[in-house]
């Protein structure tokens, strides 16, 4: 069941602004049909990636032409976030009337995207209502996280986000080509495991990704303008998804963490990246590199040297091997451990204080090694902020661990496919 009993929180509710997208809703959503019809259907837009500037969840009326569309969306975001509804509840919530309601309640019906429940069990006098709600197997999403420095892995999802299976492929070391044709594999394995219609591929990326899916840079895989969503769309023929891992995990906290639609995630692995939320749309900056903090240096009193060629980058404090390593090091002088992680978290806190000032952001998340992040880390972190923010407006800061673990880029690579194609986060 969808999110039943969550309660409408209309200030997660943001505008649908690119009016284009809205209508791409609607046109890229499948009928019922064949399987290799929903196919064709999807080829046209399999390649449509993530919409620089749209936020994710429509919230109000706009010009007629795309009306339809986005009410559509506004239908199915509000059934996807509350869980169980009435026609009636649903008018309510959206402002749409009661007439447009129940016609887009009975087209969204006769797909099986929504499924009546049975009726309010009501006090009121009149007839009960018939309650509604997203069935959230009326499609399957395949998602793919490539964030592991050893491993590929991949999910297939439901549309709530849960994981109905799961497989993976060893990198062994691979990169370029080699690596890309690992990606085509790990789904190729997956699709025949659907058991309802796929709705799309999502995958998280590491490296600098552009809107159309591209891996721009990951050093890593050896990766430097790698078409990765042409390629997987010209394969499967459906609609494809490629984002940056940190920009999916994001979107995963957003949708299934219940995060505040102004926060930062910090993703910390072999390196350290974040994903953005600005008023619940993600931001990816002038060259798609926005939340690439790893590789900004903290402070002015030097550090360790980094990978590319710079002292004191914030992963050399931070990253898992280079955390791993100074504990291991701290053990052998007699150190505690704790000021190792202190320290991390205070380079962290000064990091991220200048960001915070200037976004004002409500809410920063952690991702990673619980071990290492959460307890003297996290701690040192939000000290840290406190003492460098004013506190009248930043006083309210929270920071936390994700509650999503280490399914967090396969479940936001799945709301990269939820939210290009039915519009709902
Ligand atoms: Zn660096």
């Amino acid at each position: 069941m969808i999110k039943t009993g969550r309660k409408l929180d209309k200030s997660l509710f943001v505008r649908f602004t690119n009016k284009m997208t809205a209508a791409g809703v609607q046109r890229s959503l499948p009928t019922s049909g064949p399987r290799s019809a929903r196919g064709a259907a999807f080829a046209e837009n399999s390649n449509q990636g993530f919409n620089s500037g749209r936020a994710l969840r429509p919230s109000a009326k706009i010009l007629p032409e795309y009306a339809r569309s986005h009410n559509r969306s506004l239908v199915l975001q509000t059934l996807y976030q509350v869980g169980v509804l009435s026609r009636a509840d649903i008018a309510r919530s959206t402002g749409l009337t009661r007439v447009t309601v129940s016609d887009l309640v009975a087209e969204l019906i006769s797909e099986g995207l929504v499924v009546e429940t049975g009726q309010r069990e009501d006090v009121r006098p009149g007839k009960p209502a018939t309650l509604l709600q997203i069935n959230p197997s009326a499609f399957q999403i395949i998602g793919i996280d490539l964030s592991d420095s050893s491993v590929f892995k991949g999910a297939l999802l439901d549309l709530d986000g849960a994981i109905l299976e799961r497989r993976e492929v060893a990198l062994d070391g691979s990169t370029g080509g080699k690596a890309t044709a690992k990606v085509l594999d790990l789904i190729a394995g997956l699709v025949p495991l659907a058991t309802s219609p796929l709705l799309g591929i999502g995958v998280g990326s590491p490296g600098v990704v552009d809107l159309a899916g591209t891996v721009l840079s990951a050093p890593n895989l050896g990766w430097k303008n790698e078409d990765l969503q042409a390629q997987i769309a010209a394969r499967f023929h459906v609609p494809v998804v490629v984002g940056n891992d940190a920009n999916a995990a994001v979107l995963a906290e957003h949708s299934f963490g219940r995060a505040h639609g102004d926060m930062m995630l910090v993703k910390v692995g072999h390196g350290v990246g974040a994903g953005l939320l600005l008023d619940g749309s993600p931001l990816f900056g002038s060259r798609f590199a926005a939340g690439e903090i790893g590789h900004v240096m903290v402070g002015t009193q030097g550090g360790l040297p980094c990978v590319c060629g710079k002292v004191g980058c914030l992963e050399t404090w931070l990253s898992v091997p280079r955390l791993d390593a100074a504990l291991a090091e701290a053990r052998k002088a007699g150190v505690p451990e704790t000021e190792v992680l202190a320290e991390a978290g205070r380079h962290l806190g000064i990091a991220l204080a200048a960001i915070v000032g200037a976004l004002n952001l409500a809410e920063i998340v952690l991702s990673g090694p619980t071990r290492l992040l959460d307890g003297p880390l996290a701690e040192a972190t939000i000290d840290t902020l406190r003492s460098r923010t004013m506190a009248e407006f930043h006083g309210d800061l929270n920071l936390r661990m994700t509650t999503l673990g280490e399914d967090i880029v396969l479940r936001g690579a799945a709301v990269m496919v939820l939210s290009g194609q039915l519009g709902v986060s």
